[in-house]
Formats: C-alpha cells, sequence, structure tokens
C-alpha cells in the first residue's frame, strides 16, 4: 500500500515589542541576571491587573494580515491552566475559542510552482519563565526559575495539515520566518528561541481522507533539524504501520546528537487544560477602522516584491527571489539601482551583488550588515564594469577591498593601478612588442589562421598586467599586423 505523510506545524513566534505583554516590564533581558526584569504582574502575584499591551496586537493583526488571514473582530483572552514551575500564575493568558485571526495561508516553492499551505489560527498569548537545572556544590540538583521571559508577548500559528515531507514543513518555517521579519513583527531568531517549531505528524494510506494517530515533535532547534526530525519520524512510523503495527498518539522530542525522535511525556488534552475567559481583560474588540489601518503598516511582503523586482528591473526570477531573501536585502538592492547611471542595467548590480557581495556577506539569508560597502560605492563600481573601465577580475579584486575599507573603488582602482588602459599610445609599445617577440603566431595570423590572435592579445595583457582594454588591443594588433604586411 502507498503511504502519504501528513504535518502540521505550531509556530509560537515572539513579538518583537519593546515591553512585556500585560505590564511595562522590558523585554530586553538578553544577558541581563536572572529577575531583574519582572514585576508583580509577570511574576504572578495575586491581585494584579493585566493591562493590554496594544502594540503587540498591531503586530499580532500584522500577521494575521501578512498570512491572509481574516481578523476577527470580537476576540477574547482566556486562561489556559497547568501547573508548571515556570509558569508563576498557574495558568497562561491565551486564546481559546475565539482567536485573533483564523483561516488564512502562506504559499511555500517557487514561481511556477508554489502551494499554500492553510493557516487555522493566529492567536496572541504570553511566554512563560525558564527554569534552570543546575548542580550545586553539594552535587545535588537545583532548579532555578527566572522569570525575566515570563509574559513576553507570543504568537502562536498553526497551520492545517497541508505538508507532506520535512523539506516542505522547512520550506513553510522559513517562508513564514520570512514574513514575520519584513513586518517587523518579531526577530524569527530560532537559536535564541524567538521562534518555536513543533510539528504534529501522522500518516495514513495516500488518497485516504481520515488522519492517522498523531504523534507531535518538539525539541526541534533549527530548520534543518526540523526537516531531519520530521522525515525521521515519517521514516519512523511507515516502518511501523508497514509492519502491522499501531502508531500510538504522543509527544517525541528529537534528540538533535542521536538524529532520532524519542518519546517524551503524555500529551496533555485540551480538557485538562480547564480554559474559560480571562476575567481581567475585557473582550479585545477590532474595528474596522483599526484593521484598515494596520493593513497600511503591513510592509510590501516577499512574493510581491519579487514579482516586482523581477518585473521592473528585468532580472531573472532566481535573482529576484534570492534578492528577495531578506527585506534587508532586497532594499539594499533597490538603493543600489537607484544610484545606477543612465545605461547601466540593474540585471548586472544583481549579478554582482547575488555572486561575489554575497560570498564575501557568506552570511544567513546574505545579510549584508557587516558590509561598509554603500550603496553608492557599489554603485560606483558596477558603473566601472559597465562602462570598461576595470576588467572582470580587478572589479573582484576592488569590491573584496571597498568592501573591508569602505572605500571609494574608483580611487582604489586609481591607487593600485588597476583602471584598464584604452588610451592607444599607452598600448602601442606593448602592442609592437608582442609582435615582435611571437613570430611563429605572427606567421599564423598571416598565413591565414586569424585565430592566432588571440594568443597575441593575450601576450599583451600579460605585459599590461590585465589592464589593457582587449577589444582596443584587438583593433592595434590587427591595424599593426596588416601595416607591417
Ligand atoms: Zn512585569
Amino acid at each position: 500500500m502507498e503511504y502519504e505523510a501528513v504535518i502540521g506545524l505550531e509556530v509560537h513566534a515572539q513579538l518583537q515589542t519593546r515591553s512585556k505583554m500585560f505590564c511595562r516590564c522590558s523585554t530586553q533581558y538578553a544577558g541581563a541576571e536572572p529577575n531583574t526584569h519582572i514585576c508583580p504582574v509577570c511574576a504572578g502575584f495575586p491581585g494584579v491587573l493585566p493591562v493590554l499591551n496594544e502594540y503587540a496586537v498591531e503586530l499580532a493583526m500584522r500577521v494575521g494580515l501578512a498570512l491572509n488571514c481574516e481578523i476577527v473582530s470580537t476576540n477574547r483572552f482566556d486562561r489556559k491552566h497547568y501547573p508548571y514551575p515556570d509558569l508563576p500564575k498557574g495558568y497562561q493568558i491565551s486564546q481559546y475559542d475565539l482567536p485573533l485571526a483564523v483561516g488564512g495561508y502562506l504559499t511555500i516553492g517557487h514561481m511556477g510552482e508554489e502551494r499554500r499551505i492553510g493557516i487555522i489560527r493566529v492567536h496572541m498569548e504570553e511566554d512563560t519563565g525558564k527554569l534552570l537545572h543546575r548542580r550545586g556544590d553539594d552535587g545535588e540538583v537545583y532548579s532555578l526559575l527566572d522569570l525575566n521571559r515570563a509574559g513576553v508577548p507570543l504568537l502562536e500559528i498553526v497551520s492545517a495539515p497541508d505538508l507532506h515531507s520535512g523539506a516542505e514543513a522547512r520550506a513553510y518555517a522559513q517562508k513564514l520566518r520570512q514574513i514575520l521579519r519584513y513586518i517587523d513583527a518579531s526577530t524569527g531568531n530560532m537559536e535564541e528561541g524567538a521562534l518555536r517549531v513543533d510539528a504534529n505528524v501522522s500518516v495514513r494510506p495516500r488518497g485516504s481522507e481520515e488522519l492517522g494517530p498523531k504523534v507531535e515533535i518538539k525539541n526541534m532547534n533549527s530548520f534543518r533539524s526540523v526537516e531531519r526530525a520530521l522525515d525521521h519520524e515519517i521514516a519512523r512510523q511507515l516502518e511501523v504501520v508497514r509492519s502491522g503495527g499501531r502508531i500510538s498518539q504522543e509527544t517525541r522530542g528529537w534528540d538533535e546528537a542521536a538524529q532520532v525522535t524519542l518519546p517524551q511525556r503524555r500529551k496533555e488534552y485540551a480538557d485538562d487544560y480547564r480554559y474559560f475567559p480571562e476575567p481581567d481583560l475585557p473582550p479585545l474588540v477590532i474595528s474596522d477602522e483599526r484593521r484598515r489601518q494596520t493593513q497600511g503598516n503591513v510592509a510590501e511582503l516577499p512574493d510581491a516584491r519579487r514579482d516586482r523586482l523581477a518585473e521592473q528591473y528585468a532580472i531573472s526570477a532566481y535573482d529576484a527571489e534570492v534578492l528577495t531573501g531578506s527585506r534587508d536585502t532586497a532594499d539594499y538592492f533597490e538603493a543600489v539601482v537607484a544610484r545606477l547611471g543612465d545605461g547601466v542595467p540593474p540585471k548586472l548590480a544583481a549579478n554582482w551583488i547575488t555572486g561575489d557581495l554575497f560570498r564575501l556577506a557568506k552570511g544567513e539569508d546574505g545579510d549584508l550588515s557587516g558590509s561598509k560597502l554603500s550603496p553608492d560605492l557599489m554603485a560606483e563600481l558596477v558603473g566601472m564594469v559597465h562602462g570598461g573601465e576595470v576588467n572582470q577580475g580587478s572589479a573582484r579584486l576592488l569590491l573584496e577591498d571597498a568592501f573591508r575599507s569602505g572605500r571609494s573603488p574608483r580611487a582604489l582602482a586609481r591607487e593600485r593601478g588597476l583602471l584598464q588602459v584604452s588610451d592607444e599610445s599607452q598600448l602601442s609599445g606593448a602592442v609592437r612588442r608582442a609582435i615582435e617577440e611571437n613570430p611563429a603566431a605572427v606567421e599564423d595570423y598571416r598565413g591565414g589562421k586569424k585565430q592566432a590572435i588571440g594568443f597575441l592579445i593575450g601576450q599583451v595583457m600579460r605585459q599590461t598586467r590585465g589592464t589593457a582594454k582587449a577589444d582596443v588591443v584587438r583593433t592595434l594588433l590587427e591595424r599593426e599586423l596588416a601595416a607591417s604586411d
């Protein structure tokens, strides 16, 4: 029997606000001492009242809109109860049956072969604290509690079970992060825990509509581990069902070192959480006016920008895709293009940015933030290449130099003697020497083997350390060889 895997992802993203979800404590606690960014509200003292962070709602709405969701006009906060030491109140303020946004999608894949992945819901909640387990001097293990993270605004984004492989799940998670970053909703940094991906995986006979028992996978700390963990889990489930076994509904964790999924604690069911409406917060009513305003704050999204760049600047679909990998890169490209001289094709700028500049920047998503090469300087270099002022090899050297020093490529070219020489009087000496020193090639050329001129051009280039302009050299050689015939 043919089987297929069915995957849905639950992604938690920290919203990029300055203060927490229900109090004024700062979210900038990275590197701070434990429990220095807390107050009675986020530390869960009795008798305090939460006050909703409106900017968190703005960011959450942007995400809902960017994911093509319907914004629920009257939604609500609920208490989700579970006893765990990192949860000081004994419950988390979340959203249950009336989430902020429902029924959207995002697209994965490349132009021409895109696929829509459904988004079931987007809801707001608060983050928990963090437990640290340390062994003391007496050899005992102590659990330490840091509440700096407690109350940081989180968004949970739940996909439909539309994904079928580890690679698709990875593509979905990466696309989601790209969108979150484009609209300034989240840093999406997985290594800092600002983006956490959990998955529900099951297998079923191909063509069947029913879902098999779901296994939840946790502890995937990078996009690569998302792909590997899910592929591993799919293979494990297929092996079980093909040998006549049954999959048990459970939670498994990805063990990065062993590259396997292992059983974790039993999954709580929704009933266990004893949800009820948060009595200290009124229902959240979103007016049409507010919705429209927020829509206006949603930046141009990656797919739209990719299509526009390809069209507007006549660059390839591939280049447009790469250049819109991050908003910073797309901004950089457009800033360079705006500074190009008349007649310099944007395509040339795209080639230099996606090729040599990316290689130098090397960062993930082609992050150019470490570069001292401003768009002005990049445009100058591209203009020099287009105008034939420097050859390709020299331009590479100049790019590297300017990338590190932030100096003008033209000034550097002058200093290093890399400007191409097209002045005939400066080149005629080298041309004559090439003819004198290579009688065999000259004889070949005059005997009708016209391609022998390539060898002579090479000799001139060598003498001039590559700075001679090849077409000028060719013309001079042809003239010289014809004259002394
Ligand atoms: Zn607080």
